[in-house]
């Protein structure tokens, strides 16, 4: 049994590899990423691994079986990891790729996945609604969310960190104080950081850190606080005017936020991430290789 098992996994990851070159092959002029080519081919063999895979008693599974669809809670204004690109249409990053490998392993192409932006804040209750099937966007595994939700995973460890102005005087968390204004994203771990850690510093929070972002560089706010894997895609697109600071101060390990109790669900995405390193060193290089980021893929402890 545990040889079937490992079959229909290596399977998962050879087909998911293709349905990543898919994406990258596709032309940025054509959004949308329409299936080309053998495209029949490539489908029925994602087929032959979902039938691999036991998912029998997935709730989440059934649901997507019958809408025959895959809906992916994602963010989309995170350079890197999760963006939409408003003139080509199309969506990048390493946690975009994450969630397309998932949906691959499920005998589900990128024309078949509806992606829904979903806000720090809304996300329990997103996933609780079965708004979405799955969540991947800088979803960090806490205790306090896994009374409402599951999380797969972790699939990415990063820690929080700092984004100010290229010519500001604060170095690290260190400088924070009541003379600093902070921003970050309502519902966030490092919103909640600040809060408790530092109560003297003022805060003020949108739903966005794109807004943050827009509020520093309009010099409304000193700093943009979040995790540093996300500061540092801001960072590449305002070289000239932003900077990340400081070592990262709390450790965020990102989950794939899941329905509660959905345990075969589960299972499926915790091994397909254990076996399916190489395929998770290709999405990263593909979205993080040159950011400077140096990560390892974390062992699943399955929370
Ligand atoms: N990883 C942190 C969190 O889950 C911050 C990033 C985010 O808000 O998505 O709250």
């Amino acid at each position: 049994m545990r040889k079937t098992r490992i079959t229909g996994a290596f399977a998962g990851i050879a087909i998911a590899a293709i349905a990543l070159t898919g994406c990258n092959s596709g032309s940025p002029t054509s959004p949308g990423g329409a299936a080309t080519g053998d495209g029949g081919d490539s489908n029925e063999a994602l087929w032959e691994v979902a039938s691999d895979v036991s998912l029998e008693g997935s709730p989440t599974f059934d649901a997507i079986q019958s809408r025959d669809k895959v809906i992916v809670g994602v963010k989309e204004d995170q350079p890197g990891l999760g963006f939409l690109d408003a003139t080509s249409n199309e969506r990048s990053g390493f946690d975009v790729d994450i969630a397309r490998w998932i949906a691959a392993s499920l005998g589900y192409d990128e024309d078949k996945i509806e992606f829904k932006a979903i806000a720090s804040a809304n996300r329990e209750q997103a996933i609780v609604n079965g708004d979405v099937d799955y969540y991947v966007g800088t979803y960090s595994i806490t205790d306090s969310r896994k009374q409402q939700i599951d999380f797969a995973g972790p699939y990415f460890i990063t820690g929080q960190g700092l984004l100010v102005a290229a010519d500001s005087d604060i170095a690290s968390e260190d400088d924070l104080n009541e003379n600093t204004r902070v921003c970050s994203a309502t519902g966030s771990t490092p919103i909640q950081n600040i809060k408790t850690n530092y109560p003297e510093v003022p805060t003020e929070e949108f739903d966005l850190y794109s807004a943050c972002v827009d509020a520093l560089i309009n010099g409304t706010v000193d700093a943009v606080t979040t995790d540093q894997a996300i500061l540092i895609g801001y960072a590449a697109q305002y070289p000239d005017e932003i900077k990340v600071v400081g070592e990262p101060f709390s450790e965020e390990k990102y989950g794939v936020g899941l329905r509660k109790g959905d345990d075969a669900f589960r299972a499926h995405i915790n091994e397909l991430l254990t076996d399916g390193g190489d395929v998770w060193q290709g999405i990263f290089d593909k979205n993080l290789g040159q950011s400077g980021i140096t990560v390892e893929q974390p062992a699943v402890d399955a929370y």
